[in-house]
């Protein structure tokens, strides 16, 4: 009987629980499976959420219950496994499983679309369409908003499914658009994913990548490998095949990237490699090529899926194989809402398909490589570069009282000027943008502080603005000094933008190009200076870690990384192991045939044991030390971490809220666990709230698990709860 139903829904909404609904009033067919979405009334709003379970009803609960208002797919939009997949994350990182199914849908779904692959009619500008300003259609607003979203949605257009998520009569305004000849339309192929492209001659694979594809090839079911390769040992080859054989066996691969590692180089690369382009799922997408990816991905049309972070909840028909490239980036972990790290479920994901998965990198992660020394991960070893280029040699300036120009050492320099003058480029690696780090009055030490945070505010002077990095407030920098009224404000520290200066001014032959988030905002920008590197007219480049990050310069000889300090002192314990990873991620830049090239990284602290550990014997020494400074500190990767963060206007809200909280630990089972705080957050004050943190540290997975599962529902019982803004952080890669 339809009627003794309860229907239980996952809405997107902070509450740990599904809740019940009755069946749409007078519904007769056939109930919605588990992974159907449906839309209900929550509170006064009406939401799309997910059907997560389907139960017999007992009547006093009946009456109390409200209807759902539509179902929207007769089939589940995802289920099984994948289904699975969201549940076990919802549970892991004990975040609401409505807002679990939100991260993991593309937004048209999301938003209650239908879910149709392309093939479909689609609207998109002409030539005439894209070339009106939105200025012209100022009296027909309904228009203008359909114009509007195909400019977003570029070439590919849109079809009705998102289109419909304008609501009112967006067809009329399309008919109308069309009368002017400003819209056509068209059958958008989604089989793209089958079309024919051009093959790029392959390499052989040298014996250790030969080793590495075997190996993947030969296991059948879960086995997860580390993939421990430097930078251009050819990790990326060994993925390409190994995503052959996977597809070659019929099954699906996955392909995980940092968010900045996503280039067209390499989807060029992979559609070289097999004819055929991949799906490919990231945030830049439009709302419809994103729909059609996930479909591709979900219906096994796409052999192989590319994506960022969240791609790892990607349905697949058929899953054969998942890697993870850049394992250690920590782009993988969110940092906000929905807390998960994509490596994580990655590996989690590969266990209940039963399929291999892949970690790669040239620095491995802490954890990775502990799991490799306990032999969780088969590690594979791919020892020294693929082509002819040779790694380049690690040498430390130290910087004790040398004169310093803009923080660049003599020996800097005139390695500088030596390359230069050889022909060659050079690298010039700083991981901080703007001018200076600060301004500071030279009569009475002021510092220009930020008002909403406890951060300096970072000095930008081609814009002639003071930046907050945390909270993003700008202001206009003072002739004065506000306390002493003195004139003498300096900058203090260096940023990208000060280099630039300097080394422009000093070898102004040299074409140089500076690569940070200020100067690649604009579309194509990042790009154009990325080309005029390879082409050889730019030979001095300027940048932060988006150039550490998966560009390959072969014409690059010497690299020098301004400030290896800042890592080695750092409040993060992470912050040894994220600089160690910057400064051999940005080394791997360098370095050819007949030119191995040189890094110089100035500090100083030349002395320190890990720098030492790392540019002696290189980044397996340096791991080797920092695993047993975490060991003595019991420090993950030897035990886990869970995060609990508050944040509130007044000071003592937050504290008042985790004082609470602490209370409320389940008693006698909390061995094990040790409870620090809690105490103000290193950075007690940003974006004009004050935060505060308690942190868990277990011996014991399952112990912390087992009791943050009932320490949550009491968390969310606290009356102090109300008052603060407050989540959970499991394994929390940064403690800030
Ligand atoms: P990684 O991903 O480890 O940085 P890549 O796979 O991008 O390495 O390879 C680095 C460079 O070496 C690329 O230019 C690639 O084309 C080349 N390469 C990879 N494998 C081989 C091989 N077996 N023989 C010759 N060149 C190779
Ligand atoms: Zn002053
Ligand atoms: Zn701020």
């Amino acid at each position: 009987m339809p009627d003794s139903t309860i229907l239980v829904v996952a809405v997107p909404a902070p509450l740990r629980q599904g809740f019940d609904y009755l069946p749409p009033t007078g519904w007769e067919g056939p109930m919605p499976l588990p992974g159907c979405r449906v839309r209900v009334p929550f509170g006064r709003r009406q939401v799309v959420g997910m059907v997560v379970d389907v139960r017999a009803a007992a009547t006093v609960e009946r009456r109390r219950l409200r209807h759902v208002g539509t179902v929207l797919d007769s089939e589940p939009v995802l289920a099984g496994r994948d289904l699975d997949l969201l549940r076990w994350a919802a549970g892991y990182y004990h975040h609401p499983l409505g807002e679990v199914v939100a991260a993991a849908l593309p937004a048209t779904l999301r938003q209650g679309a239908v879910a149709q692959a392309g093939g479909e009619t689609r609207w998109r500008l002409t030539a005439v369409g894209r070339a009106q300003s939105a200025g012209s259609l100022t009296r027909a607003p309904r228009q203008a908003a359909v114009h509007a979203f195909l400019i977003d949605s570029g070439n590919s257009g849109a079809g009705s499914a998102v289109l419909a998520e304008l609501g009112g009569d967006w067809r009329g305004a399309l008919r109308a658009l069309a009368r002017r000849g400003w819209v056509e339309t068209f059958t958008a192929t989604s089989e793209h994913y089958g079309e024919v492209l051009a093959l790029t001659p392959r390499h052989a694979l040298n014996p250790a990548q030969q080793v590495a594809v075997e190996a993947i090839g030969a296991v059948d079911g879960f086995t997860p490998f580390l993939l421990d390769g430097v930078t251009g040992s050819g990790k990326t080859e060994v993925y390409l095949h190994a995503i052959e054989q996977a597809v070659a066996d019929g099954r699906q691969a996955l392909l995980l990237v940092p968010e900045i590692g996503l280039t067209p180089q390499l989807l060029a690369r992979i559609g070289g490699h097999f004819g055929k382009r991949p799906a490919v799922l990231h945030s830049g997408l439009a709302d419809g090529e994103r729909l059609t990816a996930w479909l591709a991905a979900r219906d096994g049309r796409a052999d192989v899926v590319v994506g960022t972070r969240s791609a790892v909840f990607v349905p697949l028909a058929r899953p054969g194989l998942i890697i993870v490239d850049e394992e250690h980036d920590p782009s993988f972990k969110q940092q906000d809402g929905f807390r998960y790290h994509a490596r994580d479920v990655a590996v989690v994901r590969a266990r209940a398909e039963g399929v291999p998965v892949v970690l790669g990198s040239a620095t491995p992660s802490l954890e990775s490589l502990h799991n490799a020394n306990r032999d969780r991960y088969r590690c594979l070893r791919l020892p020294g570069r693929a082509g002819d280029a040779e790694i380049p040699v690690v040498e430390l300036v130290d910087l004790r009282s040398r004169p310093l120009q803009a923080g660049l050492s003599a020996t800097l320099l005139e390695a500088v000027e030596q390359e230069l003058a050889g022909g060659h480029q050079v690298l010039i690696y700083l991981n901080r943008r703007g001018f200076a780090t600060t301004l500071i009055c030279h009569d009475c030490g002021w510092i220009a502080g930020c008002r909403r945070c406890d951060a300096r505010m970072t000095l930008h002077q081609a814009r002639a603005r003071l930046c907050c990095h945390h909270c993003g407030s700008e202001l206009r920098p003072e002739r004065r000094c506000p306390d002493c009224g003195g004139e003498a404000l300096n900058p203090l520290g260096q940023g990208t933008e000060r280099l630039e200066g300097v080394l422009a001014e000093r070898f102004a032959a040299a074409g140089l190009v500076r690569i940070d988030r200020d100067t690649t905002r604009r579309r194509g920008s990042l790009d154009a200076k990325l080309e005029a590197v390879h082409d050889g007219r730019a030979r001095l480049l300027v940048g932060t870690q988006m150039l550490a990050k998966g560009h390959h310069f072969p014409g690059v000889t010497l690299v020098g990384v301004v400030n290896a300090d800042a890592g080695l002192f750092g409040t993060d314990f992470r912050a040894a192991e994220r600089v160690a990873q910057q400064i051999i991620q940005v080394t791997g830049r360098a370095g050819r045939a007949q030119h191995p090239g040189r890094v110089l990284v100035q500090t100083h602290h030349p002395e320190h044991p890990l720098l030492q550990a790392l540019v002696r014997e290189g980044y397996h020494a340096f791991v080797r030390e920092a695993l047993e400074e975490r060991r003595l500190a019991g420090l993950p990767p030897w035990s886990h971490l869970a995060l609990l963060r508050a944040e509130a206007v007044r000071e003592e809200v937050p504290l008042a809220f985790l004082d609470a909280a602490a209370k409320a630990l389940p008693a006698g089972q909390t061995d094990g666990i040790e409870v620090l705080g809690p105490v103000p957050a290193p950075m007690a004050r940003r974006g004009g709230r004050q935060r505060a943190q308690l942190l868990l540290q277990a011996t014991k997975r399952e112990r912390l698990q087992r009791l943050l599962s009932v320490w949550v529902t009491a968390l969310e019982k606290l009356p102090e709860a109300r008052r603060v803004r407050w989540s959970l952080d499991i394994d929390p890669i940064e403690l800030f």
